[in-house]
């Protein structure tokens, strides 16, 4: 039996923006970058039982487990104060789970998806809990996608690509200055997993987001992803957004949504490069 277990932010059982048909979409906890304009940054860190959310909930929901903050389903409202106040990027609201744990719940969902889309956070940290859970997904018949920031080195263990169809592959930027303020992360693994997953024919999809007002930044990124995928892949170009975003970094960003026209103008750039399946949500 596998004991492996892996800590879980939410599961949405139908999911229609997270690949192909509708999928149960699985956000697991924990992701090595702190990128500017992230929307769910109660998935970057692990809680550390600090306390600050359980004096906080308005529903009595959290409380201290032998040290370790514990969430009541059942008693939360859903509110997301502890989300709110929690100082460290994290959440009270996981659960960690097994592969059995996950499953069941792909499985009253079975007759109405196409696969499973794994997100985060970034799921890679959970190489080993992927490969299982994949596996098992399989036997159901089923797809299934990684949605990664481009972290992890698939070339040196592609393992968990044998049991997947694919990767969705974040590319926030080819500039090393514009991906240090991004980021916060070195982006070469990221590069060089644009090129990888492409040889192996496992690269579903490429996001990069369009920042107003930044026209070289943009086109540079733009440029760089088209001229290689081509019409490889499906090439998603995302409007910023500031929405969920965190407060000091909306500062850094501006706090102006991308207009929708500026955005298809780098489409439209991508589609000229031999992008031809680039398009703008
Ligand atoms: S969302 Fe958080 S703060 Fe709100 S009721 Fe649930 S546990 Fe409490
Ligand atoms: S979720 Fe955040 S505020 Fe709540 S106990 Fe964990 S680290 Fe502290």
């Amino acid at each position: 039996m596998n004991t492996l277990r892996a800590p879980v932010n939410k599961i949405i059982p139908f999911s229609n923006v997270d690949g192909p048909g509708n999928r149960t979409a699985i956000f697991f906890q924990g992701c090595p970058f702190n990128c500017l304009f992230c929307h769910n940054p109660e998935t970057i860190h692990l809680c550390q039982s600090c306390g600050v959310c359980v004096k906080s909930c308005p529903a009595e929901a959290l409380s201290f487990d032998h040290e370790a903050v514990a969430w009541d389903s059942g008693k939360c409202v859903g509110c997301d104060t502890c989300i709110r106040v929690c100082p460290r990027d994290a959440s009270p609201k996981i659960r960690w789970m097994t592969v059995e744990d996950v499953l069941r719940e792909v499985r009253r969902a079975a007759p109405y998806i196409e696969g499973i889309t794994t997100s985060g956070g970034e799921c890679t940290l959970q190489n080993e809990f992927l490969i299982a859970l994949f596996t098992e997904v399989k036997k159901l018949g089923k797809t299934c996608l990684i949605d990664s920031n481009g972290s992890f080195n698939f070339e040196a263990d592609p393992r968990v690509l044998e049991v997947s169809e694919g990767v969705m592959l974040d590319v926030k930027a080819v500039r090393q200055e514009w991906s240090d303020k991004l980021i916060s992360h070195p982006r070469e693994m990221i590069l060089h997993n644009l090129d990888y997953l492409l040889s192996v024919g496992k690269l579903y999809e490429v996001r990069t987001i369009i920042f107003p007002g930044c026209d070289r930044e943009n086109g540079e990124t733009v440029r760089y992803v088209a001229e290689r995928i081509q019409d490889r892949c499906f090439y998603k170009l995302i409007r910023y957004r500031p929405y969920g975003v965190r407060e000091k970094y909306q500062k850094l960003l501006g706090e102006e949504e991308t207009d929708a026209a500026y955005a298809e103008r780098f489409a439209a750039l991508a589609r000229a490069l031999g992008a031809k399946k680039a398009y703008v949500v």
